[in-house]
């Protein structure tokens, strides 16, 4: 394919890592006409979960979700499509049999993906591991797996504290799902703005919660997971509330679910116990339980959770995860280009800009080359409208609260609420429309930036 603009000659860009956002990204420079060494340690240096040495493997499902235009991840496909996304058409070209969903054969896909990247004369593949970040424009994709030499420049770079290497993710509830007639906004002992909402739980109906955490099944990690001296079974102040609940009815009531301070203003008195929740954005019509991280299945940990006071109708954005996981506290790092926020033209792509998901993490890899590429053009970068699912996420990974930063996927809970507001049933519907003409628009001014490129 011709390359759409031709950047000045110039050195390679490094592009560490050949996951799935680092080929997208790679794909998408060549594409600008960028020269690209796509940097790969696989298989001279292995990862716990990948195994094979193609680019882009999928480490586990085989699912880049539903392709239905009105669900998240239709949508960011839409989306992905309308920026000239590289991997999904070769997604679809290997797709398999999966009713609503678009799910790949792996192997076929990462072959492909593999073939692509050695086939244009843009790119040099070139595999062993990289220690160190280079100087100079580069894009930084090594993934939840990150080797643990250039997890430690990382850390250099960013300061110790700001690298996570476990995900301990407390569910994330949509702020209008949630009954306000029960649950209440106060701060504890009245100290401070009431920016916390509280869950009240009376003596019974706490023994009925403890009761039924206890029965509930959890998601066994990994064997290099459990056996990782750096995952959060092993920190007192991060152990999963099923954890902590099967060591004494009342643990729970004297660690995150207590209630000291707290007046629940239909009572006038502190409830038996409480859970609190915490914005998760800036927006704050997502919310977060507070110390509520679990490694409790899916099914059931919704299903505990909605039998909760006010919880009723609750939607999730995400619930409760454990996972080994490599990743920036972004907020402090990046900005929504996903750019380091102190070098210029060091960009962060994929899982360790805290998205999640095959196809955010996708989606990253082409934000943060088509950004780099305005940067080699001397033009500033330009963040996606919110509005959309690929905006939202690279907006909360730069925005978000950062004390307790935890990974996100792509989820309409993410997105501006719609004005004027629209009634539930049709509220998928009229984010994609809106997340379509926004696109577009995006895409339209850019493209005019690129055709007669002024400096910033
Ligand atoms: C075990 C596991 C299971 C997952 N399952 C799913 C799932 O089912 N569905 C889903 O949507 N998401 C899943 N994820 C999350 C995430 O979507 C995927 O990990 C996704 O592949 C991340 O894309 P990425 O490009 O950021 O990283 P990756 O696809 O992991 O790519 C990073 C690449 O960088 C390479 N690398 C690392 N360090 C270096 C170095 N120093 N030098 C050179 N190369 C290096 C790695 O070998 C790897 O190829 C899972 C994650 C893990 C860890």
């Amino acid at each position: 394919m011709a390359p759409l603009f031709y950047v000045v000659p110039m050195d390679p860009v490094p592009i560490l890592g050949a996951g799935l956002a680092g080929s997208e990204a790679a794909l998408q420079l060549a594409r600008a006409g960028v020269p690209v060494v796509l940097h790969e340690m696989r298989p001279l240096v292995p990862t716990p979960a990948h195994q094979t040495d193609h680019a882009a493997e999928l480490v586990c499902s085989n699912s880049l979700g539903s392709k239905l235009p009105d669900r998240a991840a239709g949508v960011l496909q839409a989306e992905l499509v309308a920026l000239d996304c590289q991997l999904l058409p070769i997604a679809k070209q290997n797709a398999v049999p999966a009713g609503a969903a678009l799910a790949v054969d792996r192997d076929r896909f990462g072959a492909a993906v593999t073939a692509r990247l050695q086939a244009d004369p843009l790119i040099q593949l070139v595999r062993g591991e990289v220690k160190t970040i280079p100087t100079g424009p580069c894009i930084v994709a090594t993934g939840p797996l990150t080797s643990e030499a250039l997890a430690t420049d990382i850390q250099q770079l960013a300061a110790a504290e700001n690298l996570s290497f476990f995900d301990a993710i407390a569910p994330v509830v949509v702020a209008e799902s949630l009954d306000c007639s029960i649950i209440f906004s106060a701060a504890r002992w009245g100290k401070g703005e009431a920016d916390y909402l509280n869950i009240p739980l009376n003596k019974e109906e706490y023994a009925q919660f403890v009761k039924s955490l206890l029965a509930a099944k959890t998601h066994r990690l990994k064997d290099f997971e459990a056996a990782d001296p750096r995952a959060p079974q092993f920190f007192e102040r991060c152990l999963p509330i099923e954890v902590l609940a099967a060591r004494g009815h009342d643990a729970l009531r004297f660690g995150p679910m207590r209630p000291v301070g707290l007046d629940d203003p239909r009572t006038g008195r502190w409830p038996w116990a409480v859970i609190q929740m915490r914005r998760e954005n800036a927006a704050g019509t997502l919310y977060n339980l507070v110390g509520f991280q679990t490694n409790l299945r899916y099914g059931e940990q919704e299903k505990l959770l909605r039998s909760l006071p006010g919880m009723k109708n609750a939607e999730f954005v995400r619930l409760g995860s454990m996972h080994r996981n490599t990743f920036l506290n972004s907020p402090k790092l990046l900005t929504a280009n996903l750019e380091f926020r102190r070098r210029q033209a060091l960009f962060f792509a994929g899982q360790i800009t805290g998205m999640e998901g095959y196809l955010g993490n996708i989606g990253s890899g082409l934000v943060a080359a088509r950004n780099l590429v305005r940067r080699l053009l001397q033009l500033s970068p330009e963040p996606l409208p919110r509005t959309t699912l690929l905006g939202a996420l690279t907006h909360h990974v730069a925005e978000s609260p950062a004390k307790n930063f935890q990974p996100m996927k792509a989820e309409f809970g993410i997105l501006p609420p719609l004005v004027p507001p629209v009634k539930k049933g049709q509220r998928r519907a009229a984010y994609a429309a809106r997340s379509a003409a926004h696109i577009a628009e995006f895409r339209h001014n850019q493209d005019s930036d690129l055709a007669s490129p002024s400096p910033s």
